[in-house]
């Protein structure tokens, strides 16, 4: 393929790709965003393992089928709670590539350019090295603590800004010495320390988060990968991964400013790794009452006699898979004349979206499906709110207790209609291990036990 082709093919990948973001952007255009991502990701490859440069492609194709293969298994495995940690492991394969495409480049191109065009290479590779690194272990201590291996709340170490600022100014130190070097034995050495300490610097930063800003670092590696994968276009001379990466570089940095908007948070904080975090990291709020338990009878029965439900679904709906029973209720209820609408947190869940996700596999309509902000203002004039596997993003604490872990938050003020049912197995608190107050409250009655059992069981309940 001449390089005229490729460059009309690449053009037209950047331009699906651009649409394919566009389309993700509202549920009703999701789905052909997607096609035109797949069809863009697919002009991409097929242009450039045609390009006349790529000349092993017995290798791409046999690596292209393995990887293909392990992804397709994958794909078709993972059940959606589990969609946050393959996302952040996924990001975490962008971040290695770019440090072993980083490192080859180097080996490979020694003595290939010359005065600025040698300083102008190397600085792409180092930077590449850099991001990619952090990047890489940043992702993996996402995924250990999504998944539940490392602990949610934050690590923070003594001097920990300290740490950091020794390790970014021994990376510019060694990226100086880099720059110096005359040739890859001599360049190696302060390459390979600068990797190191972007290894470390990237589990560092992750670890000190807590629970309640896991979002934004979610959105932020997504934006690193990004950037990461930017890096490698420049070390590859390969424009579209230039443009791809940009994109989502951009697109998640667009995000992340959007999550810590919803959380109330600094961007600046939450990169930096806990900066601003008070020195406690319990926050614990004293927590004290007595809880009523009801009955999916008793719940029934509350049920027939409203004519106004907000239901608040989080991350427990997804483990239960309750979200078709969920609507199926909701049917039933509307078809009694009950206003049902669903009120959604923008972190509820584990990954930006996993409601609006789930509500849209249940064919929930997308009008009775409301942003937190669009129907807090409504809840005093609500009948019932029915949490359903929630806990952080209702959570009164985070109202009361601003230097608590979700201190700040802003949440869903459940307590503030008529009558609260939550549904959850246990008394256990949510993902920042904050104790909610919100069961103690005179308006509110538990419904416990698993939360697909019980909608189950309540539909046969509704007259
Ligand atoms: P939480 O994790 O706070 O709470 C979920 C609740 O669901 C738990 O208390 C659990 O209680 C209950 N639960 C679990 N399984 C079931 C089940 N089978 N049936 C019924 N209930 C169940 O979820 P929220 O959605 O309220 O909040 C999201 C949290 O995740 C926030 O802290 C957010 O910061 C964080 N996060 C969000 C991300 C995002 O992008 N959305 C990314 C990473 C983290 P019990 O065990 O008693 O049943």
């Amino acid at each position: 393929m001449d390089d005229g082709i490729t460059t009309a093919a690449y053009i037209v990948a950047s331009i699906l790709f651009i649409l394919s973001l566009g389309g993700l952007s509202h549920q009703e255009s999701a789905r052909r965003g997607n096609l035109f991502g797949i069809a863009g990701m697919l002009i991409a490859v097929v242009a450039t393992i045609w390009h006349q440069r790529v000349d092993n492609l017995a290798w791409v194709i046999v690596a292209m089928l393995l990887g293909g293969a392990v992804g397709v298994w994958k794909a078709r495995r993972v059940a959606m709670t589990q969609m946050p940690e393959l996302v952040a492991l996924l990001h975490s394969f962008v971040g290695l590539a770019a440090v072993l495409v980083g490192g080859s480049t180097y080996l490979g191109s020694e003595g290939a350019y010359l005065g600025v065009e040698k300083v102008i290479h190397e600085t792409e590779i180092y930077l590449g090295i850099l991001i990619g690194a952090v990047t890489f272990t940043g992702s993996v201590t996402a995924f250990g603590k999504l998944q539940g291996s490392v602990s949610s709340r934050p690590l923070l170490l003594p001097g920990r800004h300290w740490l950091n600022l020794a390790g970014a100014l021994a990376c510019v130190w060694f990226g100086a010495e880099f720059l110096q070097a005359d040739g890859v034995p001599e360049g190696l050495l302060p390459l390979a320390i600068m990797t190191l300490i972007a290894f470390l610097f990237g589990v560092h930063m992750v670890v000190a988060i807590g629970g309640a800003d896991m979002p934004v670092v979610v959105s932020m590696l997504n934006s690193y990968s990004g950037w990461a994968a930017a890096a490698t276009g420049f070390m590859l001379s390969n424009d579209l991964l230039i443009v791809t990466g940009a994109l989502v570089g951009s697109s998640g940095a667009i995000l992340s400013y959007i999550m810590c908007r919803a959380m109330n948070r600094r961007f600046v904080s939450v990169i930096m790794g806990g900066f601003g975090t008070s020195g406690s990291i319990s926050g614990s709020t004293d927590v004290a009452g007595d809880v009523t338990a009801v009955t999916t009878e008793e719940c029934g029965e509350l049920l027939n006699q409203i004519s106004s439900l907000v239901i608040v679904p989080g991350y427990g709906m997804a483990v239960a898979h309750a979200q078709h029973p969920v609507y199926e209720m909701t049917r039933k209820l509307r078809d009694r004349g009950v206003n049902v609408r669903f009120a959604i947190h923008p972190v509820a869940g584990r990954m930006p979206g996993h409601m609006n996700v789930l509500l849209a596999e249940a064919r929930v309509p997308y009008d009775i499906v409301l942003e937190m902000d669009d129907i807090q203002d409504d809840l005093t004039d609500t009948d019932m709110v029915m949490v359903i596997g929630a806990n952080d993003i209702v959570n009164p604490s985070a109202l009361e207790n601003p230097d608590g872990p979700i201190g700040g938050m802003p949440v869903i003020k459940a307590w503030n209609a008529r009558e609260v049912i939550v549904l959850k197995r246990s008394m256990a608190s949510g993902y920042a291990g904050v104790e909610n107050p919100l069961f103690f409250k005179e308006n509110t009655r538990m419904l416990f036990g698993d939360a697909k059992t019980s909608v189950d069981e309540l539909i046969v309940h509704i007259a």
